[in-house]
C-alpha cells in the first residue's frame, strides 16, 4: 500500500538529497576563504581611501594635504598592514580597508609604524 511511496525508493531519494544538500553547504562553505585570497584592491577613488589620501605608490601621496606623511613610509611599515613586516611590493588586507588589499607601497592618512 503506502509501503510503495515510504519504501526504498523513498528513503535513497531522501538520502540524495540529503548528499546534494550537503555536498552544496561543503562548496558555498569554501567560498569565503578563496574570496578572501583574492581581495580586490583598494581604489584611490574609494571615499574612505579618498579621504585618507590612499594612494597605492607613496611618493605620490598630496603632502601638502596630508603632512604627517614621511618619505620611506609606506603600508608594509604599518601596523594595520596584514601582510609579511618589511613588504615593500605585492598586495595584503589592511584593517582599515576590510575586504580590500592594499599594495605594500602604498600609503594612507592611518599609517602607524610597527612597534
Ligand atoms: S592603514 Fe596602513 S596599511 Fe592600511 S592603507 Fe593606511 S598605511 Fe597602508
Amino acid at each position: 500500500m503506502s509501503e510503495s511511496k515510504n519504501g526504498p525508493d523513498s528513503s535513497r531519494r531522501a538520502f540524495l538529497t540529503t548528499a546534494a544538500v550537503a555536498a552544496s553547504v561543503a562548496v558555498i562553505g569554501l567560498r569565503p576563504r578563496t574570496a578572501q585570497a583574492a581581495m580586490p584592491h583598494l581604489s584611490e577613488a574609494d571615499p574612505l581611501a579618498k579621504s585618507l589620501g590612499y594612494k597605492a605608490n607613496a611618493s605620490q601621496v598630496d603632502k601638502a594635504k596630508f603632512p604627517t606623511y614621511k618619505p620611506g613610509e609606506h603600508c608594509g611599515l604599518c601596523r594595520f598592514f596584514q601582510g609579511k613586516p618589511g613588504q615593500t611590493s605585492g598586495f595584503a588586507g589592511c584593517q582599515i580597508f576590510a575586504g580590500y588589499s592594499v599594495d605594500a607601497g602604498g600609503w594612507c592618512a592611518s599609517f602607524n609604524a610597527r612597534g
